[in-house]
């Protein structure tokens, strides 16, 4: 028989950790769930947990440890609170693979951790290579942790690679939906509500990808995420935008040919390719069709009106703590943006001024990227008041 890879996924409740779970579920010959966590949301991790019966969960939210325990307690499911367990438990022995989903720097020390403990990592959490990409990349090659990257593009560019270790990449090209505002001007969303930037055209994603998807925040730290999983110059990553997410990504390689990685935008593909990863497994995911009528377009990024885009290459460019400073301003941005605290404009608004106003460090270390985290948080919030 063949052993199931053993699957622990942080943040089993949000979009990434309930998709995560409908692919185990259509192949329990191949994986088991061994760790689910959760944040707040006790009731589906406690639903979660009957369905799938790990070996242990964490409730980040220590005011619901008793509920869930108490839920769980006829089970032989170990139950653990607060955020330090999340390190605690991702240092385990009893998994293979962590699925990282948690949302945001709140993913970064679990994953730390995973890595530390030689785990392969299915890393949806790309905040965690935008802040310290230099350390997770580093510590992941000293501990022969795998990383495999879960986010649509990046998983299309890693496939691309598949078999071409040896070949020069001469660039990658992102694609990018341009999200729910494309071809807007700042006219148009300097008015835009949340509500309506909350209403993605081809994905179904949590609040702040979304949000960061709307202003193509999430396309410049997706270039930053690329920089560290491919280890590429800035200059080889160009973004262009491709609305109906169809191609999910191009590599170009040094004799000019392009391979692209193509299908309909469901997130339990590249899941499920990070999980099965080296092999594919069978899947009932709708298939794209050529033979009804289609259009493929590609356009350049209106960067003059979605000038996160900018803000970001000059993070990815300048290098250091920026990216850690930009993706700090952003949370707190989009966060404020969500609770109808800030405008639209006003989230670039403020990413910027933080980059103008934290001290810049070139090399960080891991505790001087916790520090400029939470200056820039702390910096942004000031700003909200404005
Ligand atoms: P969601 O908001 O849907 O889910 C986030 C998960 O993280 C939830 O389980 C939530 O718990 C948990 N969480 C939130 N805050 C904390 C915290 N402070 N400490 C511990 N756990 C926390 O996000 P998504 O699933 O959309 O995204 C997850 C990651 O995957 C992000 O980094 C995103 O950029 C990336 N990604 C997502 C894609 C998508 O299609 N959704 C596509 C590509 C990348 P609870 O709900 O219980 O509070
Ligand atoms: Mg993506």
């Amino acid at each position: 028989m063949i052993q199931k890879k053993r699957i622990a996924i942080f943040g089993s409740t949000g979009s990434i950790g309930t998709q995560a779970l409908e692919v185990i579920a259509a192949h329990p010959d191949k994986f088991s769930v061994e760790v689910l966590t959760a944040h707040t949301n006790d009731e589906l991790l406690i639903k979660q947990s009957l369905q799938f019966n790990p070996n242990m969960v964490v409730i980040g939210d220590e005011k619901k440890y008793q509920k869930v325990k108490e839920a769980l307690a006829k089970t032989d499911v170990k139950v653990f609170a607060g955020e330090d367990s999340l390190e605690e438990v991702a240092a385990m022995d009893c998994y293979d693979i962590m699925i990282a989903a948690i949302v945001g720097f709140a993913g970064l020390k679990s994953t730390l951790s995973a890595i530390e403990n030689g785990k392969t990592i299915a890393l949806a959490n790309k905040e965690t290579l935008v802040v310290a990409g230099d350390i997770v990349m580093r510590k992941a090659a000293e501990k022969n942790a795998q990383i495999i990257p879960v986010d649509s593009e990046h998983s299309a560019i890693f496939q691309c690679l598949t078999g071409e270790s040896r070949n020069k990449i001469e660039k990658i090209i992102l694609t990018a939906s341009g999200g729910p505002f494309l071809g807007k001007k700042p006219n148009f969303l300097v008015n835009v509500k949340r509500d309506h930037a909350l209403q993605h055209p081809n994905w179904t994603m949590g609040a702040k990808i979304t949000i960061d998807s709307a202003t193509l925040m999430n396309k410049g730290l997706e270039m930053i995420e690329a920089k560290w999983l491919f280890n590429l110059r800035p200059d080889q990553i160009q973004v262009i935008i491709h609305s109906q997410s169809i191609i999910h990504s191009m590599v170009q390689f040094e004799d000019g040919s392009m391979k692209a990685q193509m299908g309909l935008p469901d997130m339990k593909l590249p899941i499920q390719y990070a999980l099965a990863y080296p092999q594919r497994i069978q899947s009932k995911f709708p298939r794209y069709d050529f033979k009804k009528p289609n259009t493929l377009n590609f356009e350049e990024p209106d960067v003059k009106t979605f000038r996160n885009l900018t803000l970001a290459t000059d993070a990815l460019n300048k290098g250091g703590n920026m990216p850690c400073i930009l993706n700090a301003a952003n949370e707190i941005a989009v966060f404020a943006f969500l609770r109808n605290r800030i405008g639209f404009l006003d989230i670039t608004e403020m990413v910027e001024r933080t980059m103008n106003k934290i001290s810049f460090i070139a090399s960080p270390t891991l505790e001087e990227y916790f520090e400029s985290d939470g200056e820039a948080r702390n910096f942004a919030a000031t700003l909200i008041q404005m």
